[in-house]
């Protein structure tokens, strides 16, 4: 029988949920549920070529699940208890408590609940999916993959913030990183382009999504990453910030009487793209630039720069490099944001071709010139593959023996 997990990913106000086959990785079916708690609520369930949608109330997350779970039943695949060989969740924060994907049980909980001062937008969220699939799959295994666990590998040089040892004992104030389920997948697979094995694969990653970061890898492992605390830091992002000078906080309240929570929600929903250029969709803000919006074409050149200065500190940082490689979908689809990051790079040794670059392809690929000393890769991730496959992995690891007798 084939392995299917069923993978959630609980955000603030919506669930996403898709039945991937454990063997292929293939997509079965997708769908979410947005605005949970509102007036309204948007179901979406898509299967074999179709999407469905429906517009009703969904009250919690325990609605939500069971609106899914009705969504398979109507539209299909089936996915009774005995269909799944795991349950794989989406958790954002496992602090330096998680190194690895691990199997939920009450311990687990409590420490995804410990852990909420350090994600107070989504380890919440995460929490309550993990709660609510529980009860309505009890005889399913559940696995808690997180988004910080790849980055446990930094050394301590790297994830060390220059401030009072109280902050950093007692408060866990230090770098974690997100997006370490794509980074996982895209190292894995880069090295499978590169013909190398992962142990022995330097990279800088870009993953360039609505979120965006940068990550050095040095064996296959992370060994610095642009987002810490929070996934504020770093790179220019949709409506996040990324870098600024810490001071600007304390000078805007001195000089505005800001608030902490005006602050903190002016980085994290009016800056990026949006703050620069009135729109956060990096397509249309291409567009834009190209029709001489000087707003666009400002944003584009801070993007642009901000993901270039990550490329040669991670460079620096690992002495040898052998491929750049970008992902997310702003790094799979934009190749003037390709170009920009890392024209002029020659005597680095990366150069780009301009054709491959220029061309539009849905697979991973190789973009740079040949005889590049530092290859250039463009790598769609599978966030949700990657928790599938990370999902069995606990299963077999725990119940190596099952199904084999
Ligand atoms: P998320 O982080 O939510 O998973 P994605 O990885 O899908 O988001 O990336 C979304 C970003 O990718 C948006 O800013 C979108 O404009 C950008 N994007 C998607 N397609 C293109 C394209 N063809 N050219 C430029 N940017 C694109």
């Amino acid at each position: 029988m084939t392995d299917r997990v069923l993978v959630l990913n609980a955000g603030s106000s919506s669930l996403k949920y898709s039945l991937l086959d454990g063997g292929s990785g293939a997509p079965e079916a997708s769908g979410s549920v947005e605005r949970i708690g509102e007036d309204s609520g948007i179901l979406t369930h898509s299967v074999r070529g179709q999407t469905h949608t429906e517009e009703r109330r969904v009250a919690d997350f325990e609605d939500a699940l069971r609106s899914a779970v009705e969504a398979f039943e109507r539209h299909g695949p089936e996915i009774g208890q005995d269909t799944l060989t795991a349950v794989g969740h989406r958790v954002v924060h496992g602090g330096d408590i998680f190194s690895e994907p691990a199997l939920v049980d009450d311990r687990l909980l409590d420490t995804v609940e410990d852990l909420v001062p350090l994600a107070p937008l989504h380890n919440p969220a995460n929490l309550e999916g993990l709660r609510v699939a529980l009860r309505l799959f009890p005889q399913v295994p559940q696995v808690a993959v997180f988004d910080t666990a790849f980055h446990q590998t930094m050394p301590e040089h790297a994830y060390t913030y220059a401030v009072p040892l109280a902050w950093r004992d007692e408060h866990r104030i230090r770098r974690y990183g997100f997006h370490g389920t794509s980074y996982a997948f895209v190292t894995r697979r880069a090295a499978e382009l590169l013909g190398r094995a992962v142990e022995d694969t330097n990279l800088v990653v870009l993953h360039l999504g609505n979120g965006a970061s940068a990550t050095a890898i040095r064996r296959g492992r992370s060994v610095d990453t642009s987002m810490g605390l929070t996934p504020l830091e770093g790179l220019v992002m949709g409506t996040r910030s990324g870098d600024l000078d810490p001071a600007i906080h304390g000078h805007l309240h001195r000089e505005l009487g800001s608030s902490v929570a005006d602050i903190d929600r002016a980085l994290y929903r009016e800056s990026g793209l949006l703050g620069l250029a009135g729109v956060n969709d990096f397509r249309e803000v291409t567009q834009r630039r190209a029709a001489g919006d000087a707003a666009a074409m400002l944003a584009f050149d801070v993007y642009a720069y901000r993901v270039r200065k990550y490329v040669g500190a991670y460079y620096a940082a690992l002495g040898e490099l052998h491929a750049v490689v970008f992902t997310g979908g702003v790094g799979q689809h934009s190749p003037e944001l390709r170009a920009a990051a890392l024209g002029g790079l020659e005597r680095l040794g990366i150069v780009l071709d301009p054709g491959l670059n220029d061309a539009q392809a849905p697979h991973a690929r190789v973009v740079s010139a040949d005889g590049s000393d530092v290859s250039v890769l463009v790598v769609p991730t599978d966030e949700e593959g990657e928790i599938a496959r990370q999902a069995i992995a606990v299963v077999r690891r725990l119940a190596p023996d099952e199904g084999q007798g």
